[in-house]
This record gives structure tokens, C-alpha cells and sequence, in this order.
């Protein structure tokens, strides 16, 4: 079974807004085994969608849209879809009445507009919007299936896990499941994680393993089909364990794992606290470790770059670092000094166990300096934390 995906909205074509249901749609299907070959971007033009759709329909057997369900006069999916397969608007009072019930349970005010809403083309079926008042649609026509759904991302998602991929899989028997396991590395590049298991990415087809950089972490991704989850899994742990036999503690967790969390874990284990000291970084550091609620970070500081004649950053450093154990009733702290005229931070770390420090380079402008010194820091905190050096 072939699916594609026709994205209507004049806002997403132009870029006005994100479209995160398409990659979301996509990577529900990838999950689930469903091959995956088009994806079309339409804006609200009658002639255009209607052509999109054709198309679709002629090489693929399953057609996913998002947007244009809506009451206004822009919202034209369910009138194309009606043109397309020549199977007029059938006005349902089943369904306006659920409409209705849906804006009383909202206390809106419902507009005569609304009962465009309550129309399906003959023959087709709506799917049940929990979330919204627009129906979804399902065409099961001989040129092959039209499945309709809201633009909005939270009526998007549930219709589509919850009733449309299990009425799929159901509809022709899928079994199959693509599953992934992601590894994650800091603090090094992608080609050099390349260097490291290249050689792995050539070699393996099922599971396939795919490298995703971003400016967080290196995810090596492997990915494999099977009969199960537990089938995949088998088929993900050999490939698994031999990348970690090349990268080992340089692998800085799996799945949702993030640096901040891992740290606050590794950090409890020891009974240890933080406290963080922070420059260039302005508070970005501590603020991921807030984020989560980190349970060992007791809180931060930001202090002005020691632009003092003369001044060594790491005295600097230590000097303050220090005074924050006190201040903070901390048994660690984390300072990032900025030196003013390179900008390289130099991280110092204090622990029971003693003092490490390491540099951190200068990653171009401000934004992206600070989220990449923050994410460099952590990874060297997490390697500390774990016996390696803090800088490989
Ligand atoms: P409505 O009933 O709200 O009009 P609709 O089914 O007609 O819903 P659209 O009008 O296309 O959907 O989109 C409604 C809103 O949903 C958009 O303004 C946008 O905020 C969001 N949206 C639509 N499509 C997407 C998308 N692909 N990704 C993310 N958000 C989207
Ligand atoms: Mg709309």
C-alpha cells in the first residue's frame, strides 16, 4: 500500500506558518510501515487542490489532507474532494447536531457557516473530531481512498493516531511496524561520528542506521522493520551494541534522554548538587536545568565577563566559583567565564572529588553561542561526572 500526503492552506505554502502536521503525519506513517512517497504542498486555490488531488489519487492508493475542514470561505477541501469524485455535499443532521453540542461544551456561539460542516460528500464517512467541531472525512472510492482532517495540530494528531492509522492497518492488514532506537552524542561533530561508525551505516539494511545532526546532539538513529515491536527490538540491539562498542561513554543517552537530564541523574546518583555561574551564556544553562526541574540544581548566577586588566578566568573562576558552594549550600558548582577578549569560555568544575576545567570555543553569534556553550558545557559535566575527560 502506497500513502501521500496533500497539504492544503494558503499560509503554509507562503511559510507563514510551520507545518508541523506533515512531518508529524509522516512519521506516524513511517512507524507503521506505511511507504511514504509524496508530499504536496497546495495553497486554498479550487483549481490547484483539485488538481493536487488528482494527481495523488493516480499513484497513490491512500490520500492524507490537512486543513481546510473549517466554516469559512478559504476552507474549500471538502468541496474539491466532492468535485474531484463527483459525489455531491450531503448535508447530515447527525452531524450538525454533534457540532452543536461541541460549541455549547465550548460556550461558543455557532454561525449559520457551521453547517458547512455537517456536509460530506456522498457516500463518504466522517471520522469523529473529539477535539474540534470539523469532522474529518473518508472517501473509499474506486480511484482509491480520500482521508480528510483538520489543520489544527491538536485535532490533527488524535484523529490521526487514535482513529485513522488503526482503521488503516485494519483496512489492509498491515502488521508490520517500523521502530527506533536513537543514540545520542554531544559535543562532537557528525563527521566525525561518521569516521567512527561509517563503516556500520554501510553495512546494515535492517536495521538501517542514520546519523541527524543538530545543534544539541549527534542521533544515530536505527531504525528496523518487523513483525513487532519486540521483533524490531531484537533486530535494534546487536546494531545497537556495536555502535556503543565504538563510542561507549561518548554516548550521552538514548530516546528522550536530554544532557540536562542525564546530569541531574548522574548528579543524584553521586548525592552531589550544583550551582551554576554563569557569563556569555546569560542564564541558558540554568535555565535548561529549571526546565526540567532538575532535582540536584539548587540555582545560578549571572555575572558580568571579568573584563579586569590582567585577570587569569580561571582565578576568576575559581574565586567565584567557590564563594557559591558557600552561597549556595551546594557540594558543586559549574562556572562558565567568558574571556572578554576571545570569547572562549573556560568551564570550571568544583566537586567533592576535586577541580576540573576545561575551554569551550566560540560558536558565532550571540543566540546560538549560548545555546551551543550550554549544551558543550553539560556534555563536559556529564563527562566528568562519568570519569572521562571533559574535552576529547
Ligand atoms: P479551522 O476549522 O480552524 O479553519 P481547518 O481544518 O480549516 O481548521 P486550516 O484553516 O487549514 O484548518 O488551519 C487552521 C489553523 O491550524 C491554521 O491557522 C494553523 O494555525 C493550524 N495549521 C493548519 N495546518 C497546519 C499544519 N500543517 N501544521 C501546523 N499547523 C497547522
Ligand atoms: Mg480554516
Amino acid at each position: 500500500m502506497q500513502a501521500e500526503i496533500v497539504m492544503i492552506g494558503t499560509e503554509l505554502l507562503l511559510g507563514q506558518i510551520q507545518d508541523t502536521n506533515a512531518s508529524f503525519m509522516a512519521q506516524v506513517l513511517a512507524e507503521n510501515g506505511i511507504n511514504l512517497f509524496w508530499k504536496t504542498t497546495v495553497g486554498d486555490n479550487r483549481g490547484r487542490i483539485l488538481e493536487a488531488l488528482d494527481r495523488a489519487l493516480d499513484r497513490s492508493d491512500v490520500v492524507l489532507c490537512s486543513g481546510g475542514l473549517g466554516p469559512t470561505e478559504d476552507d474549500i477541501t471538502r468541496e474539491c474532494v466532492a468535485e474531484l469524485l463527483n459525489r455531491p455535499l450531503e448535508y447530515h443532521e447527525a452531524l450538525f447536531e454533534a457540532i452543536l453540542k461541541r460549541f455549547a461544551h465550548v460556550r461558543a456561539k455557532i454561525t449559520e457557516n457551521n453547517k458547512k460542516q455537517a456536509q460530506l460528500p456522498q457516500g463518504a464517512q466522517a471520522i469523529p473530531n473529539p477535539n474540534g467541531t470539523a469532522p474529518g472525512i473518508l472517501v473509499e472510492d474506486a480511484r482509491g481512498i480520500i482521508l480528510c482532517m483538520p489543520g489544527v495540530p491538536s485535532e490533527l494528531k488524535p484523529m490521526l493516531t487514535d482513529q485513522v492509522i488503526p482503521w488503516l492497518r485494519r483496512r489492509f492488514a498491515l502488521a508490520g511496524v517500523l521502530h527506533y532506537r536513537v543514540l545520542k552524542v554531544c559535543g562532537m561533530g557528525e563527521s566525525r561520528v561518521d569516521s567512527i561508525i561509517g563503516d556500520l551505516i554501510n553495512a546494515h539494511s535492517n536495521p538501517t542506521i542514520g546519523l541527524l545532526a543538530s545543534l544539541d546532539a549527534v542521533r544515530i538513529r536505527i531504525a528496523a522493520r518487523a513483525e513487532s515491536i519486540e521483533a524490531a527490538n531484537a533486530l535494534i540491539d546487536p546494531v545497537a551494541a556495536a555502535v556503543y562498542e565504538r563510542l561507549g561513554g561518548l554516548i550521552m543517552g538514548e530516546d528522550e534522554d536530554t544532557l540536562e537530564s542525564v546530569v541531574d541523574r548522574l548528579l543524584q546518583e553521586k548525592g552531589w548538587t550544583l550551582a551554576v555561574l554563569e557569563t556569555e551564556t546569560g542564564g541558558a544553562l540554568s535555565q535548561r536545568l529549571a526546565a526540567i526541574q532538575a532535582t540536584s540544581f539548587y540555582g545560578g548566577k549571572v555575572v558580568p565577563r571579568p573584563d579586569r586588566e590582567g585577570a587569569s578566568p580561571e582565578d576568576f573562576g575559581l574565586d567565584f566559583a567557590q564563594r557559591l558552594l558557600v552561597e549556595f549550600s551546594v557540594t558543586c558548582v559549574l562556572a562558565l567565564i567568558a574571556d572578554s577578549e576571545t570569547h572562549r569560555t573556560v568551564a570550571v568544575f568544583i566537586s567533592p572529588e576535586g577541580t576540573n576545567h576545561w575551554e569551550i570555543g566560540y560558536y558565532g553569534s550571540a543566540g546560538r553561542n549560548q545555546l551551543r556553550t550550554s549544551v558543550v558545557a553539560l556534555e563536559g559535566l556529564r563527562r566528568c561526572l562519568t570519569g572521562l575527560e571533559p574535552v576529547q
